[in-house]
């Protein structure tokens, strides 16, 4: 019934704040459902739940009613998503319906994607420029040919194609040059758009038969800036429109600048007309950035949300997220916020216990390890906490362990009360929500569950 509510308000939330905000705090929520007059988000933690609430509760809220959504309050829940590809776990205790949620499912980005593109035609993200874009190696070639190409567009390099893996920083530079070109020269058609984008545009046009749209509207670009050149693999026909497009922007000497996640040589099905196209003028291979680089990096975002931070810090960070700046991006983020939340200074040790969990994740641990765990800490026996025993010194360590089998299993509250022993599963869902609120301000419970957390994936 409110059948694509969410992936709007997602897509448009994506254009507003910063992309590793997105990532870090919206990609994984989802609406649940609608229950006494509110929409019912589901969000995967706490952290995450604060943040909503602390910090976009009024853009969601906005957002919302842009989509028509006047009279409905907001509540986060902290819930499991689904997995990709198949193992679906499920709250069955929560009866949780999942109206729509475009980020779990197996092709998640699709649409957000277009929509995403489709804005940026009308204008780049002015978020991506040449002044915070941090240059060491591993991208030092590849900015100076942007840089070269602002300064004189279509005379240079033409057309530039940049290729490397994900999130090291193509779309920003690429964007970069868009955006420096158009301050310059603020009416130079400069087009942006991904190739999926183009893929889907095509399509659109000839089903629609505007074709001439179509084709007028990109042969009529000064700057052609076509990222992620991957997605056009395969698709025969937007390969030659391309093609054409191509032509005619060459021929007039107007700048095309291409991204790819590989060479174009190691592109499958790509015609070998465009692929040598594509050779006429400089491929560049984008390498992650360097260690000094990555440094830098958070530094720099650091200090852009007004926080310096001491260098151990940088140096966790970025010797735990070595290839990928997006999730770098995502791992300061998170760190800030809970910090910020507590108001806690960023220390080496709070980022070890946050991130370090994080990391470490893939290993597998049991239900059965987590409650060991957790009696060793509170120093009393797995039989007490299993048994029936209601003393305080019993009970807390209890609802600890079902917290943590929450928030590192993500089982289901009658799973978490079966683990221990017990045959009510609201009183799991109790356990958990008062750690999870205590959590926030006693810094013994807190302690605890980092202490049993990192034991537990050490
Ligand atoms: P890609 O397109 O290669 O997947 P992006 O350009 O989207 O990667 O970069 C991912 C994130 O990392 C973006 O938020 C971008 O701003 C940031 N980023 C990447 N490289 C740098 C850099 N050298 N300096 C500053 N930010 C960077
Ligand atoms: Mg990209």
């Amino acid at each position: 019934m409110r059948e694509g509510l969410w992936q709007a308000v997602l897509g448009e939330i994506e254009l507003t704040v910063s992309r590793a905000s997105f990532v870090t705090w919206f990609k994984n929520t989802a609406l649940l459902k609608e229950k006494d007059g509110k929409l019912i988000i589901g969000v995967p933690n706490v952290f995450i739940k604060q943040q909503l609430e602390r910090k976009f509760n009024s853009l969601i809220l906005e957002t919302l009613q842009k989509n028509g959504v006047e009279d409905l309050g907001v509540e986060y829940k902290i819930y499991t998503p689904k997995v990709e590809g198949g193992g679906v776990k499920k709250d069955t205790d929560e009866d949780v319906e999942i109206l729509n949620n475009p980020t779990t499912k197996t092709q998640p980005r699709t649409n957000q994607t277009s929509s995403l593109t489709h804005s940026y035609r009308q204008g780049l993200n002015e978020r991506y420029t040449f002044d915070n874009f941090v240059v060491g190696s591993g991208n030092e070639l590849a900015y100076a040919a942007c840089q070269a190409i602002a300064t004189s567009p279509g005379t240079k390099y033409n057309p530039l194609f940049i290729y490397g893996g994900v999130g090291i920083g193509k779309t920003h530079l690429i964007q970069a040059v868009g955006n420096a070109i158009l301050t310059k020269n603020p009416s130079a058609h400069v087009v942006y758009v991904s190739s999926e984008q183009f893929v889907q545009e095509f399509l659109d046009a000839i089903r629609f038969k505007k074709n001439t749209d179509f084709a007028g509207f990109y042969r009529g670009a000064d700057v052609l800036i076509v990222d992620d050149m991957q997605f056009i693999a395969g698709k025969e026909k937007t390969q030659e429109e391309f093609f054409h497009t191509f032509n005619a922007l060459h021929q007039a000497n107007k700048q095309i600048i291409i991204s790819s996640d590989k060479p174009p040589k190691d592109i499958p099905t790509l015609e070998e007309r465009l692929r040598s196209r594509f050779a006429w003028g400089m491929s560049i291979d984008m390498q992650a950035p360097d260690f000094e680089t990555r440094c830098a990096i958070i530094q720099n975002k650091a200090v852009s949300h007004g926080i310096t931070l001491v260098s151990d810090v940088v140096e966790y960070l970025a010797n735990n997220v070595q290839t990928n700046i997006r999730e770098l991006e995502g791992a300061l983020n998170q760190l800030l916020a809970f910090c910020e939340m507590r108001e806690l200074e960023p220390s080496l040790q709070v980022a070890q216990t946050l991130i370090g969990a994080a990391q470490t994740r893939p290993k597998h641990i049991s239900a059965k390890q987590i409650i060991e765990r957790t009696a060793k800490y509170f120093q009393i026996q797995v039989g007490d906490m299993l048994g029936p025993k209601r003393d305080k010194d019993i009970v807390v360590p209890r609802q600890v362990a079902m917290y943590i089998l929450r928030s590192e299993l993500h089982l289901s509250f009658p799973k978490i009360a079966k683990e221990l022993g017990r045959k009510d599963h609201t009183t799991a869902i109790h356990s958990v929500e008062k750690i999870e609120k205590e959590s926030a301000f006693d810094t013994d419970i807190r302690s605890a569950i980092s202490e049993i957390k990192e034991r537990l994936y050490a």
